[in-house]
């Protein structure tokens, strides 16, 4: 159906947002669901970003997904926070009603569907978390969330895992960056939510020998889809979670909030975000 005048529009703001895949992911969704509905992105400036989110909201938008860099000003100009949005720090999902904003985070739902998607089941064995950034926050909160009793988080910069932790107020064990390998001894799950093997930027080096053989390795990062951290972990027999999976688990929640209907289970989200994104190398 070819929008009308009283469609309800939705959008994704960052800057840039040229490479964002959630205009075509939403489209997808829009037009397997047959509603009368937008998605569009939205540029905005990094030091005009207050201002125009504000202005965007006080228009007919019915919200918008946030991405880099403003995930932080959009926690900030929201009228109502969610539980998720105020622990990780960031919101990804505003909402707009009534001249009222609310803020949410649907990342940390997205990871744990993309575990469900590759049917993993967490136990009481320890995950690992590489890195601490913004996305990491999310991703601890959502395994802290989900009874993980013991999370290691190793990052570059030790002071930032630190940090996380008490942000998140969970008793994270803080593991020296050059130290990863020895985390891995016994460990279920280990995720890869460093920057490290985006496309550009050097690889993530890991010893797969080290975990043991029914871990589970998971990355973030998806362009490449298939990263060298990744391509290891499946050389050594482990199931492995990429990206993509994380990236259309957090969209889901956010058409709903936008449309009020569920996103169609389309099967073909994969297929659609994997031809733009192109072969891996
Ligand atoms: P941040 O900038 O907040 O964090 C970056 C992290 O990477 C930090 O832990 C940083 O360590 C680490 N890092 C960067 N360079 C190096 C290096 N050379 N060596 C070791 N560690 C390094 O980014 P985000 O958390 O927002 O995003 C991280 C990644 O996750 C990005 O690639 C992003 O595209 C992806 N992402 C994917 C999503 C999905 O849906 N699949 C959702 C959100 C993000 P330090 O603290 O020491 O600087």
């Amino acid at each position: 159906m070819r929008p009308s005048g009283s469609a309800r529009v939705a959008g994704v703001a960052g800057w840039p947002v040229g490479h964002s895949l959630s205009p075509r992911l939403m489209a997808s969704w829009i037009e397997a669901a047959g509603i009368d509905a937008l998605y569009a992105p939205f540029a905005i400036a990094p030091d005009d970003a207050r201002h125009a989110l504000e202005a965007l909201a006080s228009t007919s938008l019915c919200g918008l997904n946030i991405t880099l860099p403003h995930k932080e000003t959009a926690l900030k100009i929201a009228d109502e926070v969610s539980e998720e949005a105020k622990a990780i720090g960031a919101a990804n999902l505003l909402t707009f009603h009534d001249g009222r904003i609310s803020a949410d985070n649907t990342d940390a739902l997205g990871f744990m569907q993309a575990l469900a998607d590759k049917e993993v089941q967490l136990d009481n064995r320890p995950v690992v978390v590489l890195g601490a950034g913004g996305a990491a926050r999310a991703i601890v909160f959502a395994l802290s969330k989900a009874g993980v009793s013991e999370i290691k988080i190793a990052n570059r910069t030790r002071s930032r895992a630190l940090d996380l932790s008490r942000a998140l107020e969970i008793e994270a064990v803080i593991v020296d960056w050059d130290q990863r390998d020895d985390a891995l001894a016994d460990a279920q799950l280990v995720v890869n939510t460093t920057s490290l093997g985006l496309k550009g930027a050097a690889n993530l080096d890991i010893d797969w020998n080290r975990a043991p053989a029914n871990c589970v390795a998971a990355d973030i990062v998806y362009t490449p889809l298939q990263t060298e951290f990744l391509k290891r972990a499946a050389q050594n027999g482990l199931v492995c979670v990429d990206g993509l999976g994380m990236l259309i688990g957090q969209a889901r929640p956010s058409f709903e909030a936008f449309y009020g209907v569920e996103a169609p289970k389309t099967g073909q989200e994969r297929a659609l975000l994997e031809a733009i994104l192109g072969p891996a190398p």
